[in-house]
């Protein structure tokens, strides 16, 4: 366990380039050849598009990156944190590091993404995708990665988390998220014991429903016990399933880069329900 935290310490800028890239590839295959869907779209342009956002993704984290290794070095040199004030044996401190990183990286500022309206302004371009594949994952406006790069380092402050901890975290957390993005068809039992352990891709596209309540559930990124434990979880039939959200629904407004980007500051609309015009035409399960 030492020597993997230790890895990931260093972990050179190739090797997260590669598990990125690994990752997208591999549930690229899976889901062309499994798919829960049969999407009639353009496959190629639509990463295209998401692609792009995931650059902006990596970028706004490289900015932020000397905050994060700054803020890791300076809790384990003060002894500040959550598993800096326990004394437990390493494997221990890694597991909650982990969990901790995920309730406040993760479950938490995606909450505060769905609850609070400046921060939903940004999310909208996420919950926008009306074919949710693999590449959906990191849909994120670049508003939206500052708010979450903020958060990785506030959750490395309050979990007391060593840099090394935290890039396995994200290493975890892109592959994952690549995974319960995927429009793949898991076996029920595979998802029923998965399901227990991490957040499975049928978990996650009850998030992407088009309406509320079901926007507003299952916000978990690696682990699932945090829906389960503030009561958020939600499930919902694949066959119910339709993807998008009913205050955008037309197509228009989010499959440019240019009209997506300037979402976050259009006037804000209320929820409109099931009654709304449907974000796209039935899925077909296969
Ligand atoms: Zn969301």
């Amino acid at each position: 366990m030492e020597r993997l935290i230790q890895y990931f310490e260093t972990i050179p800028s190739a090797h997260r380039a590669l598990i990125l890239a690994g990752g997208i590839t591999l549930f690229w295959v899976i889901e062309s050849a499994l798919p829960l869907f049969q999407f009639e779209y353009r496959k190629v342009r639509h990463a295209g598009l998401n692609f792009f956002f995931t650059l902006t993704t990596i970028v706004v984290n490289f900015l932020f990156a000397v905050l994060l290794v700054k803020t890791c070095d300076w809790v384990v040199a003060n002894h500040i944190g959550i598993i800096q004030w326990i004394s437990l044996p390493f494997w221990a401190e890694v597991i909650i590091g982990l969990l901790l990183l995920d309730l406040v990286g993760a479950y938490f500022i995606h909450w505060l993404q769905h609850h609070v309206k400046i921060m939903w302004r940004f999310h909208i371009i996420h919950h926008s995708d009306t074919y949710l594949d693999t590449t959906s994952a990191n849909r994120h406006h670049p508003g939206e990665s500052l708010f979450r790069a903020m958060f990785t380092s506030l959750a490395a402050l309050i979990a007391g988390t060593p840099i090394g901890i935290v890039m396995l975290y994200q290493s975890l957390s892109v592959v994952l998220s690549q995974f319960n993005h995927a429009n793949i068809h898991l076996p029920r039992w595979a998802d029923q014991v998965l399901g227990w352990l991490i957040v499975t891709p049928n978990m996650h596209h009850v998030h992407h429903h088009y309406v509320l309540p079901h926007t507003n559930s299952n916000y978990g990124n690696i682990f699932p016990i945090w829906d389960r434990l503030f009561g958020t979880y939600m499930e919902l039939a694949p066959k119910d399933l339709k993807y998008g959200l009913d205050t955008h629904p037309d197509s228009r407004e989010h499959s440019h880069i240019g009209t997506m980007l300037k979402i976050p500051f259009q006037k804000h609309r209320p929820p409109v329900g099931t009654g709304s015009v449907q974000p796209q035409e039935e899925l077909k399960e296969s």
